[in-house]
């Protein structure tokens, strides 16, 4: 029996998680779980899994249900992020699932790792803020990292047992998002609801913008080249809209490696959780002879410039990654709250970059600092 405690289990990811989780009851057994605000799904949810512990975001969301649970089935609950850290460390816990959204996983999924925990990561803020931190803390308290991002666990599928230096370059698939094929002046008045009508999967808020404005892919860049430790010019993007390939590895002879199952985050779940071994009946197989193609294209970083930004952050290193993904999370909800337009999202994130005084990354402060001045400035520019 392995025991799982989740971060961000009323998420999209902590839903899939869970589903996984309950279809293997003698497999895995929840023993955390921890969620922002929506108190009625974790309520839910700890009646159905009966973890130990339990935390929320903050302490008004702790007094709700606090008041809302009976106590004498109330597992331990806590809030705040000493709270989520301290579910991430329990000692009941083998492997910790960190699908908190944004930068507020970081913090929880550092005291994962510091704990000795397997992490099986869904949040690339953590790596793309504090990639050559969590790196150095992964290897320094041994720990075991295993990816939950799609292309991440492709990739992760596709070059096991290969040496590294057999690798020559990792070609990360995007599905390019409910806009592909669009040019910039087709997107001037794109309302939220559009943006949020991902063709291929079914995903948190956030992350649906990210991947219409291909930011996503930015981010997931930057997570591949700290995952597998592999420079950005050897790691590229691809558009393919099916999104069945989820990810390619081409090595030194010519040979290529791709990762092949229908649209369930279910999968990449499943296999981060039993891996080596994979469970029975994840994902629904695919019907092969009804598959009318797979198409291949460039991403168009004219239109879509966040990818762009993404490598330039890493290109000049730093705080410069933590700054790009502030900005992103500012800019993002700006847009959901109608604020700023869709074309105006990489040209406020461009703006805050390019005004940024870049640090050495070394010190988990300096980095949270980054993040906050990077919020602080595109605010003050929202409301200007
Ligand atoms: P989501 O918005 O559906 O869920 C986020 C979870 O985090 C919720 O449980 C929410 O309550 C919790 N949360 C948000 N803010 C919090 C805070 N301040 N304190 C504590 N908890 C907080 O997001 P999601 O789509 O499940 O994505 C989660 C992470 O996984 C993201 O980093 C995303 O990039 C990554 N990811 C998601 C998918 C997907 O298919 N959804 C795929 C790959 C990677
Ligand atoms: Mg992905």
């Amino acid at each position: 029996m392995k025991n799982i405690a989740i971060l961000g289990s009323t998420g999209s990811i902590g839903r899939s998680a869970l589903s996984v989780i309950s279809m293997f009851p003698d497999t895995f057994k929840v023993v955390g779980l921890t969620a922002g605000k929506n108190i009625s799904l974790l309520m839910e949810q700890i009646k159905l899994f009966k973890p130990k512990v339990v935390a929320v975001g903050d302490r008004e969301t702790y007094t709700k249900l606090k008041d809302a649970m009976d106590s004498l089935q109330s597992p331990d609950m806590l809030y705040g992020t000493e709270g989520l850290s301290n579910v991430a460390s329990m000692p009941d816990a083998d492997t910790v699932i960190s699908a908190i959204v944004g930068s507020a996983g970081l913090i929880p999924t550092i005291s994962a790792i510091t704990a000795g925990k397997t992490v099986a990561l869904a949040n690339k803020e953590t790596l793309v803020m504090a990639g050559n931190i969590v790196m150095s803390e992964i290897s320094k308290y041994g720990v075991t990292l295993l990816p939950v991002d799609s292309e991440h666990s492709a990739v992760f599928q596709c070059i096991k047992g290969y040496n590294k230096s057999s690798v020559k370059r990792i070609i990360l698939t995007a599905s390019g998002g409910p806009f592909l094929g669009k040019k910039t002046k087709e997107l001037e008045n794109i309302m939220p609801e559009d943006a949020l009508r991902h063709p291929n999967w079914s995903m948190g808020k956030k992350i649906t913008i990210d991947s219409s404005t291909l930011m996503n892919k930015g981010l997931e860049v930057i997570e591949a080249h700290y995952l597998f430790d592999m420079p950005m010019d050897r790691i590229d993007v691809l558009i393919h809209p099916q999104s069945l390939i989820h990810s390619i590895v081409e090595f030194n002879d010519g040979s290529y490696i791709a990762q092949m199952s229908k649209p369930d985050m279910k999968g990449p779940i499943a296999f981060s959780l039993s891996c080596p071994e994979r469970l029975q009946d994840v994902v629904e197989p695919i019907e092969w002879e009804k598959l009318s193609g797979l198409t291949f294209q460039k991403p168009d970083t004219e239109t879509f410039p966040c990818l762009s930004l993404a490598y330039s952050a890493i290109e000049t290193g730093g705080t410069m990654p933590a700054v790009l993904n502030a900005s992103n999370e500012v800019a993002v909800h700006a847009f959901l709250n109608g604020l700023i337009g869709f074309n105006d999202i990489p040209v406020v994130i461009r703006k805050v970059m390019d005004s940024h005084v870049v640090q050495p990354a070394d010190d988990i402060h300096i980095i949270i600092e980054a993040d906050r001045w990077a919020r602080d400035t595109i605010r003050e520019d929202l409301h200007r």
